[in-house]
């Protein structure tokens, strides 16, 4: 490891400014607790700013607030990309936790009890480093076979802004998480032929049932034994989205509350893609098998021109990379073993990693409590 630059020395070191990294260092500063809080780009909050332009919060506002400093009363239920970001700033500002922009983990090592931490704004050592670098830090690119002789545009929905460049074109959207159903409404409004690509079974849920939001309904209905929220839930999501499942998609044996407990995967929370399956204004496909030089053939034998392919494929965090003495401790698509706590080595803690029946940002309060009571406890 490369030691150039100044070395800065403190207890605990925060890799990230966004909802994690930030909750986490509200916790410390409030505890007392000296911390620095490092952030590769230049804005706390930044990931949100990125997202696609019509992007608003799957959950309310009232479950997706940080700890002790929640979003402003007068936000909408479900807050824009844009008031999800401005929230973020404000609470750095708030709780003044002045993170050290433009400075990115390269790699960290424990030497000698310690956590060496190697940035591009130098070294930082610390009894604590806490790994809050996103879910999302790393786009997932899958790839098929003859995808190099592909002529057509092949993007992820990282990049994604909206679908104007798209108008008139036909277009593919891979993936059914609700990126990709969101995306997905977002170039037919804008005038793209559109259709989705649906690997394996899922579930589709509306964003508020009886005027509550979902992921409500899975914090109260998953605290009972089994698949038995599910069963309750069952009659109200198909008052609500039919039998969506007729139209080409493969209905998940598991309801949407064991799903994410087990599968750990979202599922849909319908913001319009219901409506344009069942119209056929979005058309279902299966998953891809292979590329042609215009399109793709689908693993049902249909092929198919596209002028542009959207991967909403998601994600992995690969931590991994960033402490490879934790690798260990880090499953294969790179997510830490334990979220919200220590894990791996001492003195090393992750937070916002666990894709939660309720949301993330509100699992994140939970987490960063969590992170910041141990670490009140560790003795150096
Ligand atoms: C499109 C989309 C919609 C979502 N909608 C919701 C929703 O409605 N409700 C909900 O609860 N959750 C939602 N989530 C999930 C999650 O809650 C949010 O993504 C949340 O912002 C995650 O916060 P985070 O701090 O864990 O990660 P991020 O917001 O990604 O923050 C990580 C920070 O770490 C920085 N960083 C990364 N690597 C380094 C490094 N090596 N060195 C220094 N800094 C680094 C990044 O620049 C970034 O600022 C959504 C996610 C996505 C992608």
């Amino acid at each position: 490891m490369t030691t150039a630059g100044k070395t800065q020395d403190t207890q605990t070191l925060i890799v990230g400014a966004g909802a994690a990294g930030l909750a986490v260092a509200a916790q410390l500063k409030q505890r007392g607790i000296p911390f620095l809080l490092i952030e590769q780009s230049d804005k706390a909050g930044v990931s949100w700013l990125g997202h696609y332009d019509r992007l608003h919060l799957h959950t309310s506002r009232g479950m997706s607030g940080l700890p002790d400093w929640p979003m402003p009363r007068d936000y909408p239920k479900y807050p824009s990309r844009d008031q999800v970001a401005a929230y973020m700033e404000a609470y750095a500002a708030h709780f003044d936790l002045r993170p050290i922009f433009n400075t990115r983990l390269l790699r960290a090592e424990r030497l000698d009890g310690r956590w060496v931490s190697e940035t591009t704004g130098g070294v930082f050592v610390s009894d604590n480093l806490v790994l809050a670098t996103g879910y999302t830090r790393v786009p997932h690119w899958p790839s098929w076979p003859g995808q190099e002789a592909y002529t057509g545009r092949v993007s992820h929905s990282a990049t994604y802004k909206n679908g104007a460049p798209y108008a008139g074109q036909d277009v593919l959207v891979v993936g059914f998480g609700n990126s990709g159903g969101e995306i997905a409404v977002d170039l037919h409004e804008h005038g793209a032929r559109t259709g989705i690509a649906v690997r394996g079974p899922v579930n589709v849920v509306p964003r508020d049932t009886l005027g509550i939001p979902s992921l409500q309904w899975n914090l109260l209905l998953s605290r009972l034994p089994g698949g038995l929220g599910d069963m309750i839930a069952a009659p109200l999501v198909y008052a609500s989205v039919g039998d969506v499942y007729k139209y080409g998609l493969q209905k998940n044996k598991l309801g949407p509350i064991r799903q994410i407990k087990e599968q750990e995967q979202d599922p849909l929370l319908d913001v319009g893609t219901v409506k344009l399956i069942k119209s056929g204004r979005l058309t279902v496909y299966p998953g891809i098998e292979r590329f042609t030089s215009n399109g793709v053939v689908f693993v049902d034998g249909r092929e198919q021109a596209f002028d542009a392919v959207i991967l909403a494929t998601g994600y992995r965090p690969d931590v991994g990379e960033l402490v490879p003495a934790a690798d260990t401790s880090v499953a294969p698509n790179g997510v830490p073993s334990r979220s919200g706590g220590e894990f791996g080595l001492p003195g090393l803690y992750a937070c916002g990693f666990y894709i939660s029946r309720t949301g993330m940002l509100r699992e994140i309060g939970i987490e960063a409590r969590r992170v910041a009571a141990q670490i009140a406890d560790r003795k150096r």
